[in-house]
């Protein structure tokens, strides 16, 4: 009888069992399993390219930044592996067009004949989206592609594209090497900002309460905590009530809020959450690229209903215009901009509802005087994360 050889794994296939084993997900904001989108790449055959994506931009988040600058040796070997394994003989690591400190920190620490590439692009917040990174790198404006199809089938230059965060690629040589250690202790990056003693980039446990990360790294919140929004404006914020909510992608998404790149920031009890509220709508009008009227004329109504809402002069049909332009938004859009925006804006008014009814019922802000915007590019919140970010790595 014809007995069959022991079936061999392919490198690469046997990466894709590691990663399963290990549970990597991916630190670019959406926890997709990384062994799912390196088997889609796989499947598709042909000539795979590979993008590592240093194009950090969620307000607060620090944390790629610090790799680049901190680790660089660190985040190319996780590029070289990753490239190695798919048969990509040209990478490219692409930042954001303000990233001349990063690109100079990856560039020296470039070994000598490495065919890995370093390429800077546009700043917008959008432009770290992966197909408007895509986009950039074939020389057009860093704006979203319509998908399908995904970027794993049709990517850079129409090749099946790995689009990897750089913190993903950084974390992928531990995953591959011993997937159950790396199962068992797994941890990430949080860029803690706003209303703490200590804002920074800071290696935390999965599974750890928020209020403890805010305590122990952040050395707490001076005026105690009125909000944290864990995925920067990326979702929606938890209540003090929710603070023990465990820092960890499932356990956010069952709490109504999501991890997204972890970029965690704190409100002080003193701030107004309408004011924060109002920021952040102003934040997703600045931002949206202009390519789909939903995401342009619905963030635009967002900003103007958050304002009203602030000063206390909106009108019950003003929002009842915000649930209706929230609801257009869901479901459109080239990128996940102008649902997120309206589920983010939506859940906000929905837990503080009260701070709506006593600004509603005043006709004015009932703490004047107490304004706080922290998604405002110049906001003394995000001056003191850039801050800890040059400190850190000095
Ligand atoms: S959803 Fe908004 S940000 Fe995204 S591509 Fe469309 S207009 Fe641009």
């Amino acid at each position: 009888m014809a007995i069959s050889p022991p079936e061999t794994l392919s490198p690469a296939r046997d990466a894709v069992a590691r990663l399963v084993a290990s549970g990597l997900r991916g630190r670019g904001g959406s926890w997709f399993p990384t062994a799912r989108k390196w088997r889609a790449v796989l499947a598709e055959g042909g000539s795979p390219a590979l993008v590592a994506n240093g194009a950090e931009g969620e307000p607060g988040s620090i944390k790629d930044r610090f790799l680049m600058r901190r680790h660089p040796e660190a985040v190319l070997a996780g590029v070289a592996r990753a490239a190695a394994l798919l048969g990509v003989p040209d990478a490219v690591v692409y930042l954001k067009g303000a990233f001349a400190r990063e690109e100079a920190s990856l560039r020296a620490a470039l070994p000598a004949g490495s065919a890995i590439a370093i390429r800077r692009g546009a700043d917008t917040y959008v432009a770290g989206e992966e197909t408007a990174v895509l986009e950039a790198l074939e020389d057009r404006r860093a704006w979203p592609r319509p998908k399908p199809p995904l970027p794993t089938a049709v990517g850079l230059r129409g090749r099946p594209t790995l689009v990897q965060n750089v913190e993903t690629l950084w974390r992928l040589p531990a995953a591959l090497d011993d997937p159950a250690a790396y199962a068992a202790g797994e941890t990430t990056l949080v860029s803690l900002w706003g209303h703490v003693r200590r804002p920074g980039a800071y290696d935390v446990r999965l599974g750890t309460p928020l209020a403890r990360v805010i305590e122990e790294h952040g050395g707490g919140a001076p005026d105690g905590i009125g909000m944290i929004f864990p995925a920067g404006p990326s979702a929606a914020p938890l209540v003090p009530a929710q603070a023990d909510t465990a820092l960890d992608p499932d356990a956010l998404r069952a709490a109504g809020s999501a991890l997204g790149t972890a970029a965690v920031l704190v409100i002080g009890r003193t701030a107004c959450p309408l004011a924060v509220g109002a920021s952040l709508a102003v934040f997703f009008e600045r931002e949206s690229c202009g390519q789909c009227p939903p995401c342009t004329v619905g963030t635009g109504s967002l900003a103007r209903v958050l304002s009203a809402v602030e000063a206390g002069t909106a009108r019950p049909r003003d929002l009842q215009s915000l649930a209706e332009a929230a609801g257009f938004m869901a479901g459109h859009g080239y990128c996940a901009h102008a649902r997120t925006a309206a589920g983010v804006v939506q859940g906000l008014l929905a837990r503080f509802r009260d701070d709506v009814a006593a600004h509603l019922s005043a006709g004015r802000c009932p703490r004047e005087g107490d304004g706080c915007d922290p998604f405002a590019p110049d906001s003394p919140e995000r001056a003191a994360s850039l801050r800890a970010l040059d400190e850190a790595t000095a």
